[in-house]
């Protein structure tokens, strides 16, 4: 799947997916597989991870999101919000995998 261009609702903001050649070399450069730009509305997505791993660095990178200018922006040190949303995105990317009927049920609520 084209993660590039997509947009995301994340909180009250619709984010642009930025997963292009140039998001590769700005990964490169952070180190990172992903990055929240929470000032430009844009999620930054290596193109160049496996398809299964974008999409988890997609739900992690949103959650950091949903997490800006909240109260626990200010309660957690950067180091633990990296903790808890890593463990997070592996649990939720677990749930979801392994019951899509759930995903569905979610849907069908709306
Ligand atoms: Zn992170």
């Amino acid at each position: 799947m084209k993660l590039d261009g997509r947009k995301l609702r994340v909180g009250p903001f619709t984010v642009r997916i930025w997963a292009d050649k140039d998001a590769e070399s700005a990964a490169a450069a952070a180190g990172a597989s992903g990055a929240w730009l929470g000032d430009e509305l844009r999620i930054l997505i290596d193109r160049r991870s496996a398809p299964p791993r974008q999409l988890a660095t997609l739900l992690h990178e949103a959650m950091h999101g949903l997490w800006e200018d909240t109260p626990l922006d200010k309660q957690y040190t950067d180091e633990q919000e990296e903790a808890i949303i890593l463990t997070l995105e592996r649990g939720l990317v677990q749930v979801l995998r392994d019951n899509p009927w759930f995903v569905d049920a979610l849907l069908e609520a709306e």
